[in-house]
């Protein structure tokens, strides 16, 4: 991230805009709407800003630009038509360390003006990093769309609750309920559609009974996070995400994932190596339960399905004893999530009427899977935690007779922008993977239908076939 977002609070702060010509004047307004004493320097200046002038905090002077004008600026917007004079400007601010925006010159802008949709009190920010002002643009109808025009309103008058909160409610995770509910229910959607009188009527009432009510009890919530992408997740997982209090994740669970989570969330990394020992895992049910009782909305997010391989049922009997509350919802395990995006069909008319989902470790008490079972013809064998294995796996099929032309592919970090998809079959398997120097977490699919991924893939595809036109147009 190259731009930090920030708002900056001008009451009474000196800003300068140098140039008074249509885009400076637009620049004007924006600040004329902020407590800033605006400075403008011009030798031009449209009549219009000269009326303003005489009405507002504007101060006109109608020259040219001299260093000096520079002082006691805490802010300098560069808007004249001749790029040299702008960019010596603009290094003038850097030597002073005055933060300065050079319209249409990036490069010379120490900060950058974004698109806004404005429901003031509320104001969306939106930049692309100065890379497409037609994205931002498109982005900025859409949130128009999106945000009622009483948006604003509705914040003044959230605000204005926040003493009849702070009198009757006793913490502030009830405080947050309280808000929540009225921010979600049947009083903001009365407000925003004008029934003032209706909305306050509700929020009367919600008061009373939040500050009647027994103190929350916290709940586990088992979320599965999916492969990898994050548009994979289910609604309900974003809901509980964007609702937690406090988030306990494994380490295989995608950034992009974690960034879809309330912000204030207490993110804790419970990532364990392969397997895990016994006393991490105990470690982890203690700190599920302890943050429940503490009455927090709590998420435990796996990767892929909580119960595919994420021992999700081990902890859910954790807290069936210790009597917390829980939920889960499901998530799309690695094997549905890599075989989609790697064009192999799980299963098949021709090729396939069974799937299994197979750990490529041997279970506690050392015992292996059922080779024999999983080496038949017509069905596809899906192998988890398998990248270490992967020698192992192909002898032990091809031990208990599944012939060295059956098909298999691994998918490395399915799903995800590195996705990389490698067809081999049982006989060349170990030497694919080697030469591929995969990377965790990978996952391994046996069965005839891995051969369909050169005819199936979909995925990346074209980014791999036009590569060159791709840098070309890049
Ligand atoms: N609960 C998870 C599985 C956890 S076990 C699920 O339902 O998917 C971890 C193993 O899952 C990894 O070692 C790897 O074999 C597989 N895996 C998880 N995400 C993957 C991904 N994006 N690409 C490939 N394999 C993945």
């Amino acid at each position: 991230m190259n731009y930090f977002p920030v708002f900056f609070d001008l009451a009474g702060v000196r800003v300068l805009v140098v140039g008074a010509g249509e885009v400076a004047s637009r620049k004007i307004s924006l600040l004329e709407r902020t407590g800033a004493q605006i400075a403008v320097v011009a030798p031009e200046v449209a009549p219009d800003l000269v009326q303003r002038a005489v009405h507002g905090r504007l101060t006109l002077m109608q020259r040219e630009f001299e260093p000096e004008d520079l002082a006691g600026a805490r802010l300098v917007i560069v808007a004249t038509s001749h790029r040299a004079l702008n960019r010596w400007i603009a290094n003038l601010c850097e030597s002073r360390a005055i933060p300065v925006n050079v319209v249409d010159d990036r490069e010379a802008s120490r900060f950058i003006v974004p698109a806004i949709i404005d429901r003031d009190p509320v104001l969306v920010a939106i930049s692309t990093g100065g890379s497409s002002p037609v994205l931002a643009r498109r982005l900025r109808e859409r949130l128009e769309a999106a945000i009622p025009q009483r948006f604003g309103e509705l914040a003044l008058w959230l605000r204005e609750l926040r003493a009849a909160a702070l009198e009757r409610l006793r913490g502030t995770a009830e405080r947050r309920r309280f808000f929540e509910t009225l921010v979600d229910g049947a009083a903001a959607r009365r407000f925003i559609a004008g029934d003032v009188r209706g909305a306050r009527r509700i929020a009367r009432r919600l008061l009373e009974s939040t500050a009647h009510s027994a103190p929350a009890i916290g709940e586990v919530t088992l979320v599965g996070a999916g492969p990898g992408d994050p548009e994979l997740l289910t609604l309900k997982a974003l809901r509980a995400l964007q609702d937690a209090d406090v988030i306990l994740h494994d380490r295989l669970v995608s950034a992009g994932v974690l960034d879809l989570a309330r912000r204030d969330a207490t993110r804790i990394c419970v990532g364990k190596a392969a397997g895990g020992d016994g006393a991490e895992q105990d470690d982890i049910h203690a700190a599920l339960i302890r943050h429940a009782r503490d009455g927090r909305r709590v998420v435990r997010l796996k990767g892929g399905d909580p119960f595919v391989f994420g021992r999700g049922g081990e902890e859910l009997e954790a807290l069936a004893r210790a009597g917390v509350p829980f939920s889960v919802i499901p998530g799309v395990t690695a094997a549905s999530g890599c075989a989609a995006y790697a064009g192999i069909p799980l299963t098949h008319r021709d090729h396939a009427h069974s799937v299994s989902f197979v750990t490529a470790h041997p279970d506690r008490g050392g015992i292996e899977p059922d080779w024999d079972a999983l080496a038949r013809a017509r069905q596809t064998a899906v192998f988890y935690m398998g990248l270490a294995r992967i020698e192992h796996i192909a002898s032990r099929l091809l031990a208990h007779g599944a012939p060295p032309e059956r098909p298999a592919a691994i998918v490395e970090r399915g799903t995800s922008a590195e996705q990389r998809v490698i067809v081999a079959t049982l006989g060349t398997l170990h030497q694919a993977a080697a030469d591929a120097a995969l990377c965790s977490p990978a996952l391994l699919i046996v069965g005839d239908v891995a051969a369909l991924a050169p005819t199936l893939s979909w995925f990346h595809v074209a980014a791999e076939a036009e590569g060159h036109s791709d840098r070309l147009l890049a």
